[in-house]
């Protein structure tokens, strides 16, 4: 039986709607318009699509959106000097600088730039160890999204055994840390990973976060298992190219019991989560009640 599919682009544009009206309420009872302040160095390609995208959305859901594009040249003492600046701007409540940045910046020093409070990426130490203690923090936008799915398709996670293929600090630890703060069973699993078919084989819940493209195949999965492909990977496709994820879907679709497609799956929740997470820095600020 095939698996049910999640269907991302839905559940996105619902997290979205539920913003939305947060920042309707906002206006119309506080008189406050949340902020969001993306800054990008350089002329990446991909990075200015994704920073067109976070700015477009921003304003779709009725914040303001602040966009500071500046050139791959900028000296890192410059960068650090916007970042000052925006920490303080009481208009701006979440501030995210897009990675990567040119060879020359210190992306470590600029992530632990930014005001904790205003960090909507969720990268700063402060933020990391918050989380990591079961503390309030704000969340890394990936994973936030993927947990968000999770708990919609499970209801409870306590006592489900998953399993995150992946250890990076923006995706594979943080997903880890929020299913551990869930009550599931969390094994990670990584490059090193002893006989890593049969770890991902004992998974209710297998989260796979690992860049290469469809290397876990339906023979990995669990029958009935919740299947998260987080994975982006361009691959050939003929004369074109074409998106997959980490997941082999075609085969994993038969032994899930649902699972995540690429495109269409995670990759859409990543902004609005985005954006939830400039609502509730914008809550926090003004000591105003948060959304859930
Ligand atoms: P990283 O390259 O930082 O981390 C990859 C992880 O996978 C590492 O921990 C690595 O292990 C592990 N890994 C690599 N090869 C293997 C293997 N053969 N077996 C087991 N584990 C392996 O990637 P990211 O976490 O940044 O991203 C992962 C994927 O998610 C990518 O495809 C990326 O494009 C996508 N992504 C999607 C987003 C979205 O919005 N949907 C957002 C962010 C990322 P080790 O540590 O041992 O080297």
């Amino acid at each position: 039986m095939s698996a049910k599919i999640i269907d991302g682009k839905a559940f996105a544009a619902n997290v979205r709607g539920k913003v939305a009206d947060h920042v309707a309420h906002l206006k119309e009872v506080n008189g406050i318009t949340p902020g969001l302040a993306v800054v990008l160095v350089g002329e990446d390609p991909a990075s200015q699509v994704y920073v067109r995208n976070k700015g477009k959305q921003t304003v779709e859901v009725g914040m303001n959106s602040i966009e500071h594009k500046l050139d791959a040249s900028t000296s890192e003492a410059d960068l650090l000097a916007l970042i000052d600046q925006l920490n303080n701007d009481p208009e701006v409540h979440g501030i995210l600088c897009q990675l990567p940045v040119p060879d020359h910046i210190d992306a470590d020093k600029v992530l632990a730039a930014i005001s904790p409070a205003k960090d909507v990426d969720g990268f700063h130490i402060s933020n990391v160890g918050l989380l990591g203690t079961g503390q309030k923090a704000m969340v890394p936008c990936t994973p936030l999204g993927c947990l968000m799915m999770l708990r919609e398709e499970h209801g409870s996670l306590s006592g489900l055994n998953a399993v995150v293929v992946g250890r990076s600090n923006i995706v594979g630890k943080p997903m880890a840390q929020l299913l551990l703060r869930d009550s599931a069973t969390v094994t990670i699993a990584h490059s090193r990973t002893k006989d890593i078919e049969e770890v991902c084989r004992r998974a209710d819940i297998l989260v796979a976060a690992v860049g290469r493209p469809e290397m876990i195949t339906g023979d990995w999965v669990k029958p009935g298992a919740t299947v998260i492909d987080v994975g982006i990977n361009r691959i050939p496709n003929g004369e074109k190219t074409k998106l997959v994820g980490d997941v082999h879907f075609d085969s994993a679709v038969e032994v899930a019991g649902a699972i995540t497609p690429v495109p269409g799956g995670v990759g859409p929740m990543t902004i609005a989560c985005l954006l939830a997470n400039t609502v509730t820095a914008c809550c926090r600020a003004h000591g105003l009640e948060e959304p859930e």
